[in-house]
């Protein structure tokens, strides 16, 4: 019996890349490669327009389960290879086609290497016949239970039924790095995923004001990271002391500014850490309205005290379709566990809505912030989560 000898990896957005095509191919095919790592039978085969995994005898659907969650990969088939023979094509698609479920079918052939002697239309004309020929199958042109593919390339002949969508994008790494501010809510880990997908490396910054917050906070945020290891093996998640600075705004700001305030400064230190880390953005995972600091006039005057870009994935998404995508990627049910946010303890009751820069800028000028960012900065605590180990504090 013939079996599945390959899977067959079709690039993203990456083949309209000109000359960076060979960078990020080389990229995603270390990202295949660390994804699929356990898996030591696999060998690699990496062309200009695929990348070929051999199986040699490993099962396929846990390394298509992998395949399909790299960013870069727009879809993969389970394929059979073969020598570029028009007659053991014709042998081993009816071969194969006996193991498939259903009662019709429809041949689509395609023949990248013009040197072959038959076009598209014939090699499709000779399987087909050779199949209704040989058994009970009839062909629909229209909707075939079984799609049988037939890609005549360079390099050899490949005959599959199925191709499975993964999540496209561009391979990690090529996209540079972002400081991603990391609450531990719904929003922000959703808008982690959107950065990563796009090929941007998130390195975490988070604002915990112990002892309002609790140590739970940073349980969630591991568990939260450990299920983007998924996407990016190792993150790098800096836990900011912002205990002294809250205080110092509820001291200096009356309680309606206290947000925006308070925003202001996370993004004054994501925006120090951001360039001490070499990140070329901030992300975050604000929605336009979605409450009081998300405004657009709030996000002006927020976004006021930084130049570096910000990114804000889910800017224009609604709540439903964020809470969608975090189930999809797996980190709702962690993102609903209740904890305290630096945000909901001080949370006033009635927060601005329309903040005055004036306004702003006066009460900040009540108090020395600029020595209470440098201290955090100094007291900056960074963790490591990865995939590989448990160990937090390697670096
Ligand atoms: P999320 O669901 O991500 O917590 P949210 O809807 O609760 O977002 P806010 O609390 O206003 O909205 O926060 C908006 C964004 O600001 C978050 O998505 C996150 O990127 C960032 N942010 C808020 N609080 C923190 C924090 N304690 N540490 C780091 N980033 C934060
Ligand atoms: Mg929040």
């Amino acid at each position: 019996m013939i079996n599945y000898s390959h899977i067959m990896v079709r690039f993203g957005e990456l083949s309209t890349k000109g000359k960076n095509k060979k960078d990020f191919i080389r990229i995603l095919a270390e990202n295949i490669k660390r994804g699929l790592k356990e898996y030591e039978n696999l060998s690699y085969e990496i062309r200009y327009d695929h990348i070929y995994i051999a199986l040699n005898d490993t099962p396929y659907d846990p390394v298509i389960s992998v395949l399909k969650d790299i960013s870069g990969i727009r879809s993969v088939s389970l394929v059979y290879r073969l020598e570029k023979d028009i007659a053991k094509i014709k042998a081993d698609s009816l071969e194969l086609i006996k193991n498939e479920e259903g009662k019709t079918f429809k041949v689509l052939a395609k023949r990248s290497d013009k040197k072959f002697e038959l076009t598209s239309e014939e090699i499709t004309r000779a399987v087909a016949s050779n199949i209704l020929k040989n058994t009970t199958l009839k062909v629909d042109v229209h909707n075939p239970d079984i799609p049988l593919n037939i890609e005549v390339r360079d390099e050899a002949a490949y005959i599959f039924f199925k191709t499975y969508i993964c999540a496209g994008g561009y391979p990690l790494g090529v996209g540079g790095k972002t400081m991603h501010m990391l609450s531990g809510g719904i929003d922000s880990p959703a808008a982690a995923f959107l950065m990563m997908k796009r090929g941007v490396t998130i390195e975490c910054i988070h604002f915990a004001s112990p002892p309002y917050t609790q140590m739970g906070v940073i349980y969630k945020l591991e568990d939260l990271l450990r299920v983007l290891n998924k996407w990016q093996a190792k993150i790098r998640l800096h836990i900011i002391p912002f205990t002294k600075i809250q205080e110092a705004i509820y001291d200096n700001a009356p309680e309606s500014y206290c947000i925006t305030l308070m925003r202001r400064m996370m993004f004054r230190l994501a925006d120090r850490l951001a360039r001490r880390r070499k990140c070329l953005v901030i992300s975050s995972g604000e929605s336009v309205g979605q409450v009081a600091s998300q405004t657009l006039q709030s996000m002006r005057v927020i976004n006021a005290v930084t130049n570096m870009p910000v990114i804000r994935p889910c800017a224009v998404m609604d709540k439903i379709d964020i809470i969608d995508l975090s189930k999809k990627i797996g980190t709702y049910e962690i993102s609903i566990r209740p904890y305290e946010d630096c945000c909901t303890i001080f949370t006033p009751k009635n927060p601005k809505t329309m903040p005055q820069e004036e306004e702003v800028v006066k009460f900040e000028s009540k108090f020395d912030y600029e020595s209470l960012i440098n201290e955090a900065l100094a007291n900056v605590e960074v963790k490591f989560i990865s995939d590989e180990d448990d160990s937090n504090n390697l670096l």
